[in-house]
């Protein structure tokens, strides 16, 4: 059998001369790797600034009046340093030129926020001397701002498939009339799960500065285990609740079609990385706990009235209020008479009167607690259901770390718990997470 490869590489991959030369040779390495999607240049090193940002920058500068010329010189400047590095013919002051145009012309910040992975991928296409195609000709939004699934799969397929190989920008594609539209930040990890999917590969390799999927976040755990296998629904949950290593929806256009995802490491190509796909290989146990991960910036809104259980629907109503003033819920656990409803604090502080007044005016309730800076992390596990104390194990963890738990709450695939803490203590909660249940 043929197997087909869509290779996606990050920002710091690609980064400068010397990365896109390494990431070179891992495609040149294997032919199998046909389809290649690529970020902007990221960061170099840790205060450096990556080019989408800057462009972000050019777009707030312009809107304001101000003088944007200082910031794309110095993105001019970084494409023309990789460019001579790579021996490359290619007139990067014309791109620049058009760049300036639009903003003077008061553009959206998606066109010029694109441009980082359009010229990155345009220069990468030259250096290995393959076609470059334009995602905005093969991946469409509808009106409104979703992608259009049927159109990209199929455009995308037969376009990609004529061609023997190719280099796509990553992050952003077409509305209905032409204009651009970006994914969310990191979305040309989206791109690439599309990609794969369009041209039916049979892997989707996403090569990023990490060995793969790790059990925690390194930044705030050293040297956290590297997760071999992971399940698309481990991987979704992990990665929704902030384990930023791949964007949350990229799990989507690949799991519908089986493909499974790869994690590698372009600094470490010898390193296997995480293979993410729909079960794990016979030989492999379900583990109990395979990653923990976490987000802060929650509030919870508690919300207390005697005999509330005998009220059919207050929680239904309750839930409504959030859900009208536009504040989706996170997690909602509840109590004989108590309900809390966990939210982003920044949502909710815009609606905050509202809800409140809402609340009082149509549930009646006993009394209204709302406790702030809230972080929430996740503790995730297909082999979880089948082993007993799981949540005497995070109680024990963090009371031994002095760790006040605020909210605790189980999904209802018991596939993680979740626990509330104070986000002054998040990482110090993470840490001891990981001690008692991966290390
Ligand atoms: P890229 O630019 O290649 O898309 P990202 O910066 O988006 O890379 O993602 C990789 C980074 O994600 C790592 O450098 C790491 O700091 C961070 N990260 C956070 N949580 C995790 C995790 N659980 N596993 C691996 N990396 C993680
Ligand atoms: N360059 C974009 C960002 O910085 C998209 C990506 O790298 O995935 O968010
Ligand atoms: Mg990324």
């Amino acid at each position: 059998m043929n197997i087909l490869i869509t290779a996606k590489f990050g920002g710091t991959s690609l980064a400068d001369a010397s990365q896109i030369k390494k990431v070179a040779e891992i495609i040149k390495s294997n032919p199998a790797r046909k389809f290649v999607v690529a970020s902007a240049p990221g960061k170099r090193f840790s205060d450096d600034i990556k080019i989408t940002d800057l462009l972000y920058k050019c777009h707030s500068q312009a809107k304001n009046g101000e003088d944007f010329s200082a910031t794309l010189t110095k993105i001019s400047e970084r494409y023309a340093e990789i460019i001579k590095a790579l021996g490359v013919d290619f007139d990067i002051d014309s791109e620049i030129a058009e760049i300036k145009t639009k903003l003077q012309s008061g553009t959206t910040p998606d066109y010029p926020a694109s441009r980082g992975e359009y010229i990155n991928s345009k220069i990468i296409a030259k250096f290995l001397g393959w076609p470059f195609v334009d995602a905005a000709e093969i991946i469409f939004f509808n009106e409104k701002g979703l992608l259009d699934e049927n159109t990209t799969f199929k455009t995308a397929g037969e376009k990609l498939k004529s061609l023997e190989h190719a280099v796509i920008p990553g992050f952003y594609g077409a509305m209905p009339d032409g204009k651009i539209k970006t994914f969310s930040r990191g979305g040309s990890d989206v791109t690439g799960s599309i990609i794969a999917r369009s041209v039916e590969a049979n892997l989707y390799e996403n090569w990023t500065d990490v060995s793969g999927m790790l059990s925690a976040d390194p930044r705030i755990v050293q040297n956290p285990k590297v997760i071999d296998y992971i399940t698309y629904t481990e991987l979704r949950e992990l990665s929704y609740m902030g384990a930023s290593v791949l964007h949350e929806d990229a799990v989507f256009p690949v799991r519908k079609a089986g493909i499974p995802i790869n994690i590698r490491n372009t600094n470490k190509p010898g390193d296997n990385g995480t293979l993410i796909a729909a079960t794990l290989p016979k030989d492999i146990e379900k583990r109990a706990v395979t990653g923990i991960a976490g987000r802060k910036g929650f509030s919870s809104i508690r919300v207390e009235k005697s005999m509330m259980n005998g009220e059919t629907g207050f929680g239904a109503k309750l839930l409504y209020i959030f859900a009208r003033n536009g504040i989706p819920f996170e997690h909602c656990p509840t109590g004989i008479d108590t309900i809390s409803v966990v939210v982003s604090s920044e949502l909710f502080d815009r609606k905050r009167e509202i809800v409140l007044r809402e609340i009082k005016n149509e549930l009646d309730p006993d009394f209204i607690t709302i406790e702030k800076n809230l972080a929430v992390i996740a503790i995730v596990g297909e082999g979880m259901v089948s082993v007993k104390g799981m949540a005497a194990k995070v109680f024990d963890a963090l009371a031994k770390a002095g760790i006040n738990i605020r909210m605790i709450d189980q999904g209802s695939d018991e596939l993680n718990i979740i626990v509330g803490i104070d986000e002054s203590e998040y990482n110090k909660a993470i840490n001891a997470l990981y001690d008692k249940m991966i290390a």
